[in-house]
């Protein structure tokens, strides 16, 4: 087994409650409702994570699964002038840009053939100066719940799910890499889903995730990321900031 590495957030009482970082080589499930700000999180991840481990990153590359269409790559340049003003360094978001590799998935069976993309891709990457590590799946459930719909097709929705969780832990044991994947919950009970507070893919999910987060708006800029049943840290709450400069204090 290989050190895990910590990914920093930028979010000193976030890091603090994950025991410095996002580990590798394990998932980190983040759920919450549409607009808590998963996808954000997931953009700040994939700019930190090449900064050099001085500056809170691992110095490599992202390998993202976009489902929902949501990656913008105006907001990475935001970022990185959020990032630049932070460090007091001028840094080029072409280059930011570059060492994001962007899929989308089309559906589920796409998404799940994607993982083997990644792997691939990771592979003609180990040796270089941007080896892969950080892979986001974004989102990792919407697909799933579309296209399994109703009681008859959950068992075979879980048993696919659970296949590809396996996947891309591998993933992430192979490259040493982050994996940082988000789950959409429901604020109103669903007639098929059940528990609203409950994120689909539900136990599954939780066996297989090693940290996971539900994130929550407050007021304003402000989030609550709280950290639910982790193995080895104790459940605590982290409050964050989603701000044009992206995530902060
Ligand atoms: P989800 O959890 O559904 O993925 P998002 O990560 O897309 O949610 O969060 C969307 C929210 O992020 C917006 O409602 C807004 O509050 C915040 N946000 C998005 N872009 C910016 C930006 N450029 N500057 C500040 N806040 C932003
Ligand atoms: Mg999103």
């Amino acid at each position: 087994r290989k050190l895990v590495g910590k990914l920093s957030t930028g979010c000193t009482e976030f890091d603090e409650m994950m025991g410095g970082g996002i580990e590798t080589q394990s998932i980190t499930e983040m759920y919450g409702e549409f607009g808590s700000g998963k996808t954000q999180i997931a953009h700040q991840l994939a700019v930190n994570v090449q900064l050099p481990p001085e500056q809170g990153g691992l110095g490599g590359s992202v390998i993202m699964i976009d489902t929902e269409n949501t990656f913008r790559p105006e907001r990475i340049a935001q970022m990185v002038k959020g990032i630049s003003d932070k460090h007091g360094i001028e840094y080029d978001p072409e280059e930011f840009l570059k060492n994001i590799h962007v899929a989308r998935a089309f559906n589920s069976n796409h998404q799940i053939l994607l993982v083997d993309s990644a792997n691939e891709l990771a592979n003609e990457l180990k040796n270089t100066e941007m080896p892969v590590k950080l892979l986001i799946v974004d989102s990792l459930t919407a697909h799933f719940r579309a296209e399994y719909i109703g009681r008859g097709t959950l068992a075979d929705r879980q048993q696919k799910l659970n296949k590809h969780l396996h996947d891309i832990l591998r993933f992430g044991d192979l490259s040493n890499a982050c994996v940082v994947v988000t789950n959409q919950v429901m604020s109103k009970p669903d007639a098929f889903f059940g528990d609203p507070t409950k994120p689909i893919g539900g136990h599954i999910l939780g066996h297989t995730a090693t940290f996971r987060l539900y994130i929550r708006k407050s007021k304003g800029e402000k989030r609550i990321v709280k950290l639910v049943d982790s193995p080895n840290l104790p459940d605590g709450e982290a409050l964050i900031s989603v701000t044009t400069d992206g995530l902060g204090d």
